[in-house]
């Protein structure tokens, strides 16, 4: 486990967060102090075929050490962090032996990580706890889906008598502005299937999520002088108001959990000539996400027809798709990520993701993708952390992964 953490936390330290305005790969050039790093360190534990792109996408192979067919598989995570809050200049602070009481993180500041507030915190009692100094996010999204993986590969390279097939690793930036999997080469990988390392809590396993789209509802309007305005006035903010009240009051994020889907509106502004309003759909079941879209249109047309002319426009855009439909085709990749959980004493949570993994762009793609936990809480912000023995148990669940599919295949000769 020193080799575990020490890694991480060399990681944590050097800033990689992603900037969702740039539009070069990687959005920021601090990414590649990392990229950098990690290629040399891919080498330096012996994996082979060892490369990193001009996007700063690093992949690399560990060989079959058997003379079995065994299918090639692969583990996926991300470098960057969210640029929702500070990575620079990570601070981060170890707690072993963790009493189950309030964590200070910064003393001047008075920030407090306390189980009262972050229930999960009480599990981790006498474990060894990896926290921020309360100015900064941790990173553990997903430097330490970065570390467990190479941690991994460095252990099957010292314990030659675990048998696998070829095992293919990929680590990318902008994970975190949703461009992780846009430069990614699937055939270049060359893998069957793989995970991303980057779900939360131990023992999470994901494989379904959110069909995404957003829309751009614009509102046309007519400002006519108020006093003079019977009958010909329309006002665009009024009727973004009466839009809005004939969505289900009831499907928004705020009231919904589990598979139930929703209509989040973020943005809205306007005057009396133009309104627009933003919003987004998520639905994990296909069915209900297209009829959803279809309210949206049939919204507007209704009151498109009161008004008898086109005040509304709707404008719909998809952004990713519930990856479970390239998933079950191939379960068995989801059953070697359970059983590999339950050999190293883990029990497995599989629940629907309430969002995305770059695990649902790679399924499209051709490269079916479950999500597997990385062991951190509270990602995106200063109360981020992660225990350390939930990374021992990820190194532990990728170690297994590897060795029931070479176990697997020889089951089926
Ligand atoms: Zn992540």
């Amino acid at each position: 486990m020193e080799k575990l953490l020490s890694r991480f936390l060399e990681y944590v330290k050097i800033d990689t967060q992603s900037n969702p305005k740039s539009n070069t790969t990687p959005s920021t050039d601090k990414q590649w102090n990392l990229a950098k790093k990690l290629v040399t360190e891919l080498h330096q534990i012996g994996m082979t075929e060892v490369t990193i792109d001009e996007n700063a996408y690093i992949m690399a192979s560990l060989p079959s050490n058997t003379k079995k067919e065994v299918p090639t598989i692969g583990f996926i995570a991300h470098f960057d962090t969210s640029p929702d809050f500070s990575g620079f200049n990570v601070r981060p602070k170890v707690i072993e032996n963790y009493d189950g009481k309030d964590i200070v993180l910064n003393t001047t500041r008075n920030i407090v990580l306390s189980p009262d507030y972050f229930e999960d915190l009480r599990q981790y009692k006498g474990q060894t706890l990896i926290t921020t100094d309360g100015t900064t996010l941790l990173g553990a999204d997903d430097k330490a889906g970065v570390t467990e993986i190479i941690t991994a590969m460095e252990y099957l390279i010292e314990h030659p008598e675990i048998e696998h097939g070829k095992i293919r690793i990929g680590f990318t930036p902008d994970e975190e502005i949703g461009r992780g999997a846009h430069k990614f080469d699937v055939s270049k990988f060359g893998a069957e299937w793989a995970y991303t390392m980057d779900g939360s809590q131990v023992g999470e396993l994901e494989y379904e999520n959110f069909n995404a789209a957003g829309a751009t509802i614009s509102i046309k309007g007519k400002s006519v002088h108020p006093g003079y305005a019977k009958n010909k006035m329309i006002n665009a903010i009024t009727l973004a108001n009466t839009y809005l009240s004939l969505l289900p009051q009831n499907e928004v994020p705020e009231k919904t959990t589990g598979r139930e889907g929703f209509f989040h509106v973020h943005h809205i502004e306007g005057t009396i000539e133009n309104a627009q309003i933003e919003l987004i759909i998520r639905d994990h079941d296909l069915e209900h996400f297209n009829a959803r879209k279809e309210l949206l249109n049939a919204i507007a047309n209704k009151l498109n027809a009161d008004f008898k002319e086109k005040v509304i426009g709707v404008e719909i855009k998809d952004q990713y798709r519930n990856m479970r439909e390239k998933v079950e085709p191939v379960f068995h990749i989801v059953s070697i990520a359970e059983a590999a959980m339950q050999e190293v004493g883990i029990t497995p949570i599989i629940k629907p993701i309430r969002g995305g993994t770059d695990g649902s762009q790679l399924s499209f793609m051709g490269l079916p993708c479950p999500n597997i936990f990385a062991g951190g809480h509270n990602f995106h912000g200063k109360y981020e952390y992660v225990p350390l023995e939930s990374m021992q148990k990820a190194v532990e669940v990728i170690v297994k992964i590897c060795e029931l599919t070479a176990r697997n295949r020889s089951k089926d000769e």
